[in-house]
């Protein structure tokens, strides 16, 4: 069989939830399918690891240490894949590759143009991923909307592809928004058709339009967008709105997605939805409630801890335990009175010295009243300098990213991060094996001697100080192979204090939640 390729494109607005309509799409075809996903980005950074989350959202981070879109959570979570940084492609990274091809010298005697030159080098990205993995189908998300300056050459390339790969062997998927006017009451179809016109002004034809929305749409609004945008009028569906994005699936089998698919590609086998089904009824009707307060930096926005907040939603799902989580900004908290009523603390990984003194101080009163506490990466750094300072008497102890001056530096660089100038792609990054202690609150989490973890970090616990931590009661329960490095620390006694300089969250997936979470989440119950 050839390859299959689905390319979804969004209009209207941008957020509207592409990457989680490709992810969607892709589960219900992954049953009998090697399914690989790539995201076209339109910006020139060479990956997200740059920017700042509050613009972007999460950063998420592969097993081969790239530093890629957080719709990749989405892929992985949805398909069940382990997707490498490839298969993120940047305009950062085509125009990386060009220059060094012109000076290479492989376009020797031509003008390098985006046109066929930049749209060959994307395809030709496309196709090589896709021989590498041997790959049944390929679903390419084009990130932005349709209109963007910055889109455009990925747009041009995706167009060009149906000549590539043969018209049967692709489809085109459309993402809009249809709106209900307050007031007016009624479904509009205009956004979309105009958004449609961009496309087709492209040369690209949707063969399906999902019409993001508050409510089903009625008949009338899907012949109206059938009419105008030459799809068929089955190949007009819902994106609904939906309190848990594990719906989305659903939603999408209901409307019927995955028969049009079929129908234009050939590729479809019916999923075994019985799992998934059951996972969202729990997560629609738990039987339990708890509350966990979240203590970080970016907590404006949820997209900046989203691979978090998804790790809940499958101990959610799991426990048939329903999850509040409270974001606690500590940049400017006054006392720790939050944590009444609160049955757990986590505190998410962070760069800068802004918020710490006040996760010091969460820490610190979570260790002492017995409150289940979850530290990640930055979390484990605090709760060591936390303990270092009021359990070992370690004045002022910190950490030098935070304070350059400190007497005792409890977290400090990695060796093999000094003298590292360049930001970008430079930090301790991807998968990482721990091994760890017998006996351990986290080897039974675990239930294994060695796992293997995802990191993002420059900073950890400084080799002179791990004597006078643990002499004081803190175990370190994960070691790095060579020993050298604190991964997993815990407190004995302690009802739940673990923390990891890894980010277990990133490998959290619906089918088989982070164990670090899920005995989180278990002991905060408790
Ligand atoms: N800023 C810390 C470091 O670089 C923690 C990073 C993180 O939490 N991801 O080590």
């Amino acid at each position: 069989m050839p390859t299959k390729y689905i390319i979804v494109t969004g209009g209207v607005l941008s957020g509207l939830g592409k990457g989680i309509a490709a992810a969607s799409i892709g589960h219900l075809l992954s049953s009998r399918l090697r399914i690989v996903p790539i995201k076209c980005d339109g910006y020139l950074n060479v990956d997200p690891g740059t920017m700042n989350p509050y613009e972007h959202g999460e950063v998420f981070v592969l097993d081969d240490g790239g530093e890629v879109d957080m719709d990749f959570g989405h892929y992985e979570r949805f398909l069940g894949v382990t997707c490498k940084s490839k298969w993120n492609l940047t305009m950062g990274k085509v125009f990386d590759m060009i220059r060094q091809k012109e000076r290479r010298g492989d376009y020797l005697g031509k003008t390098v143009q985006y046109i066929p030159h930049v749209t060959d080098l994307i395809k030709n990205h496309i196709f090589e991923i896709s021989r590498e993995e041997s790959a049944e189908l390929i679903i390419v998300e084009i990130g932005g909307t349709v209109g963007d300056i910055e889109n455009e050459l990925f747009l041009e390339s995706v167009r060009q592809m149906k000549e590539d790969v043969g018209r049967g062997n692709i489809a085109y998927v459309h993402l809009t928004y249809v709106p209900i006017p307050y007031g007016v009451n009624e479904q509009k179809s205009k956004p979309t058709q105009q958004s449609v016109n961009l496309l087709k002004q492209r040369g690209i034809f949707p063969d399906v339009i999902v019409g993001r929305c508050s409510r089903f749409l009625s008949q009338k609004v899907r012949t109206k967008i059938s009419n105008f945008c030459d799809v068929d009028p089955e190949a007009v569906v819902t994106g609904l709105d939906v309190e848990d994005i594990y719906e989305i699936p659903l939603i999408f089998e209901q409307e019927g997605l995955p028969a049009i698919l079929h129908k234009k590609l050939n590729i479809y086998s019916p999923p075994d939805m019985t799992k998934w089904r059951k996972w969202i009824d729990n997560l629609r009707n738990p039987t339990r409630e708890i509350t966990i307060a979240m203590c970080g930096k970016y907590t404006r926005l949820e997209d900046s801890y989203a691979s978090i907040i998804e790790s809940f939603n499958h101990c959610s799902a799991h426990l048939s335990c329903k999850i509040n989580l409270k974001l606690v900004e500590t940049s400017d908290l006054k006392d720790t009175s939050f944590l009444d009523g609160v049955d757990g603390v986590v505190v998410p990984g962070g760069f800068g010295q802004r918020g710490t003194e006040g996760k010091i101080s969460v820490i610190r009163a979570v260790r002492e009243k017995n409150i289940p506490f979850l530290g990640l990466c930055l979390g484990l750094q605090l709760a060591v300098i936390e303990f270092g300072r009021n359990a070992c008497g370690l004045d002022r102890a910190n950490s030098t990213e935070i304070d350059p001056n400190t007497p005792h530096p409890v977290i400090d660089i990695l060796p093999e991060q000094i003298g590292v100038s360049e930001k970008g792609g430079t930090m301790r990054l991807g998968a990482y094996r721990a091994v760890l202690k017998q006996g351990s609150l986290v080897h039974s989490l675990y239930q294994a001697g060695e796992v293997t973890e995802r990191h993002r970090h420059r900073y950890e616990v400084n080799p002179r100080y791990h004597r006078v931590i643990e002499e004081k009661g803190m175990v370190f329960s994960g070691l790095s192979k060579d020993g050298r490095l604190v991964e997993f620390i815990e407190l004995p006694g302690h009802r739940f204090f673990v923390a990891t300089q890894a980010h277990p969250e990133l490998k959290s997936r619906m089918e088989a939640p982070a164990p670090l979470f899920y005995g989180f989440v278990k002991a905060c119950m408790r």
